[in-house]
């Protein structure tokens, strides 16, 4: 029977030593990190995260907050919004949410975030770093999961990680991180041949696809650690009761918001032969807030010369 690799109690952990940092910032003179979300336009879901973010930094003590500008906003005025803000000196991090309505330039975006203020770790400089085993910033989910890997103390050295998922937000920088931890890393995507057969030889098996439950028991070898990092939406209430029957608390979910959250990972069918495993949710998401403000903090200390 597997153990839980629990996000929500980590994460909570983090949260209190970055809200302990801050004050100790203060105490020494410092100045409380500032933390600037930008938000374009009205998805539902990024009003959620942002919202998220901004209510766990005024928490953890940092001033900042969500600049919320319309989806008619143009790149030439987004830019030059990024632009004050690089230049603010009470300014240590700025995040531009994800995704962006529709024709604004993601990439050109971003690279007009100084990349000392880039928190999220997206900027092409921070990848660079990453890379290049040079200081910068990590983005907040894979490392998020690195630190719960490292705080429940499975092995990485030599062992075989299999991640599959190569976007720029997480398979890529994890793999990174990964090796710097010296794991033999393998990294799957679509095109993959035979995914299965591959991702049963991880020690460590880490699903970054957006699919729900892709990840069912015969991808997983007895006693690997399995970490879920997908957040899909199911909508389906016939395809909710195949992935968890007889679950009532997830049924009542359902019933209550007409959808659940489901992994890349088929929980049930995986969950008895996995070691260590992230629940959906409560696994890796909270860890990615609680990222965010430690790059943040790092940030401020930086930039006051108090690192
Ligand atoms: P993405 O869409 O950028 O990348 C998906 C990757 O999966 C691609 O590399 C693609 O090649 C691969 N892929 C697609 N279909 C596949 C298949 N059938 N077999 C193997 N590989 C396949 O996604 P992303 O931004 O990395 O996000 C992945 C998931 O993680 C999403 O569900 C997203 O919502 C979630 N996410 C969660 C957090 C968090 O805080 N928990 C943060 C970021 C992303």
């Amino acid at each position: 029977m597997s153990g839980i690799l629990d996000g929500r109690k980590v994460a909570a952990e983090i949260h209190a030593e970055v809200a302990a940092g801050v004050r100790e910032l203060i105490e020494g003179g410092g100045r409380a990190p500032g933390l600037s979300v930008i938000r374009v336009g009205d998805d539902p879901a990024s009003e959620v995260y942002v919202a998220s973010k901004t209510r766990s930094a005024e928490e953890a003590g940092f001033t900042g907050g969500s600049i919320v500008l319309p989806a008619s906003t143009s790149a030439g005025e987004l830019v030059a919004r990024v632009h004050e803000l690089n230049r603010a000196a009470e300014v240590d991090g700025i995040l531009l949410q994800l995704p962006l309505p529709e024709g604004l330039p993601e990439r050109d975006i971003l690279l007009a975030i100084d990349p000392d203020k880039d928190v999220d770790g997206l900027h092409p400089l921070n990848a660079g770093r990453l890379w290049s085993d040079l200081e910068g910033f990590v983005p907040c989910t894979p490392g998020g999961i690195l630190e719960l890997l490292r705080r429940y103390e499975v092995p990485l050295k030599g062992a075989r990680a299999v991640i599959v998922g190569r976007s720029q937000l997480v398979g890529k920088p994890l793999a990174a991180l990964l090796l710097r931890e010296h794991s033999t890393v393998t990294v799957c995507h679509s095109r993959t041949r035979d995914l299965a057969a591959v991702c049963r030889e991880a020690d460590i098996l880490v699903g970054a696809v957006g699919r729900p439950a892709l990840l069912g028991p015969d991808h997983v070898r007895a006693g690997a650690v399995v970490v879920d990092v997908g957040i899909n939406r199911v909508h389906d209430r016939a395809e909710v009761e195949r992935l968890f029957p007889g679950d009532e608390q997830r049924m009542a979910t359902f019933e209550r918001r007409g959808a659940v959250l489901v992994g890349d990972v088929d929980y049930t069918r995986v969950a008895p032969s996995a070691s260590l495993i992230t629940p959906v949710p409560g696994g890796v998401g909270p860890l990615t807030v609680a990222m965010l403000l430690a790059n943040t903090l790092t940030s401020a200390r930086r930039r006051q010369g108090r690192s």
